[in-house]
């Protein structure tokens, strides 16, 4: 292995492989090093939206397990029920070993050089001296212009540079069930939004399986109980609690951290996530994007990487943050609101919410439009009676 590139990319995700990919399209020398052995499972729930399944390339849409059009909504508490159908698959179902080994594939077919079991232990910035980030690898050492660090909602390498923690990260824990004569009739993505506090169950039907999983913004409420409840609500055997598995998915981001001296977050690292449903591989693809275009425009010369680093996340990615985030406590901490909300108009909001993450529509749209409002105002009395009669 030389032991000088352009640029390293710590962490084999979406994030990681799509920007070492399109940096050694660029005709960089790019390093891509992941500490598990591959192909590694990731705990994921392995839904695509379509903009994270469009951005895809296409030997990785070829791994596609299933493809649900329609997704359904439950709301226990007030015993709403709502189903939204679309043309094109509203979420594509993957496994993440199988996604992600696919990515990498394609970025060393690109001219990367991968390299598994590998893992960052630690870091040295840059200074006027070396102008080169240093890495010692569980390798040895290995030094580039630039470092992409997109190591995940865990990865150590912001805490390596002893930057502040300003990611918030929330618990979700998953599990997979086998699909057998009894429950293959569950075709669709569904979500129970209440089934734990603050929070929402899923259940994603893959090939022969289904990813099925709790996650709460509320620290240390104990899922495994919640997750026990939603298995025996959905009549499904009990016998995969067991082999669930909890991870981290943060929802809310680095903001002032995002770049830090030729280092450049991207994904989980960098911590976009939508904070409504938790999705997150768009947010990898696309801050892996902008990492790669930023290193590329800025031609390695890191005021002008960061400068352009910062621009495209904040435009691509940050813009819509702080209102998605409003919906989202309205959504987890607000559930009385919430629920007068759902039943006033959970049908357009369920609508409106898919054409968003879907990214046909975007949180903006949301605020700014004022037909929404005038049609809100135009519903509210029919809706409000109709509620009263009932
Ligand atoms: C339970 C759960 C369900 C989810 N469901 C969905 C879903 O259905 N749809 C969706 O869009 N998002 C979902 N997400 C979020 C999604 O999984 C993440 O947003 C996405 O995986 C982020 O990709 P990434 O490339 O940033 O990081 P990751 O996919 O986490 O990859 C990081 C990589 O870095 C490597 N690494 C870490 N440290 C080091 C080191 N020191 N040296 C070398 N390598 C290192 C790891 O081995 C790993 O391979 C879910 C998350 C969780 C926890």
């Amino acid at each position: 292995m030389p032991s000088i590139y352009d640029v390293i990319v710590i962490g084999a995700g979406p994030a990681g492989s799509t920007a070492a990919t399109e940096l050694a399209q660029a005709g960089l020398k790019v390093l891509l090093i992941d500490k598990a052995k591959l192909p590694r499972n990731k705990v994921c729930g392995g839904g695509l939206v379509l903009k994270a399944f469009d951005l895809l390339p296409e030997e990785a849409q070829n791994v596609v397990e299933r493809f649900c059009t329609t997704v359904d909504l439950h709301f226990a508490s007030s015993g709403l029920t709502f189903s939204v159908t679309r043309p094109y698959p509203i979420i594509t179902m993957v496994e993440r070993k199988k996604l992600d080994s696919a990515l990498i594939e394609h970025a060393c077919s690109k001219g990367v050089h991968f390299t598994d079991k590998t893992s960052c232990i630690s870091i040295k910035e840059a200074d006027n001296k070396s102008k080169h980030v240093k890495l010692l690898t569980s390798f040895g050492e290995i030094k580039a212009h630039f470092v992409v660090a997109s190591d995940g909602a865990l990865g150590k390498i912001g805490r390596l540079l002893n930057l502040p923690e300003e990611r918030i990260l929330i618990h979700a824990l998953e599990t997979r069930i086998e699909i057998s004569k009894v429950n293959e009739a569950l075709e669709n993505a569904r979500f129970d939004f209440d089934a734990c506090p603050s929070g929402y169950g899923w259940v994603f039907p893959k090939k022969d399986h289904f990813s099925v999983g709790i996650l709460s913004h509320i620290k240390g409420l104990g899922l495994k109980q919640y997750l026990i409840q939603y298995l025996k609500k959905l009549k499904f055997s009990l016998d995969s609690v067991n082999h669930a598995k909890g991870a981290l998915i943060p929802v809310s981001p680095r903001r002032k951290f995002a770049y830090w001296n030729r280092i450049l977050f991207a994904g989980d690292a960098l911590g976009w996530v939508d904070p409504i449903v938790a999705e997150g591989i768009s947010g990898a693809i696309i801050s892996g994007k902008l990492a790669s275009k930023a290193i590329i425009k800025g031609c390695l010369d890191p005021e002008k990487v960061q400068k352009s680093y910062i621009k495209g996340i904040q435009k691509h990615l940050f813009s819509n943050f702080s209102f998605s985030s409003f919906l989202a406590n309205v959504v987890y901490h607000h559930p009385v609101f919430r629920d007068l909300c759902f039943k006033l108009y959970g049908q357009e909001i369920s609508e409106v919410l898919t054409d968003i993450i879907s990214g046909k529509k975007s949180y903006k749209w949301l605020l700014w439009w004022p037909f929404n409002y005038l049609q809100a105002l135009y519903l509210f009395p029919g809706r409000i009676s109709r509620i009263l009669i009932n």
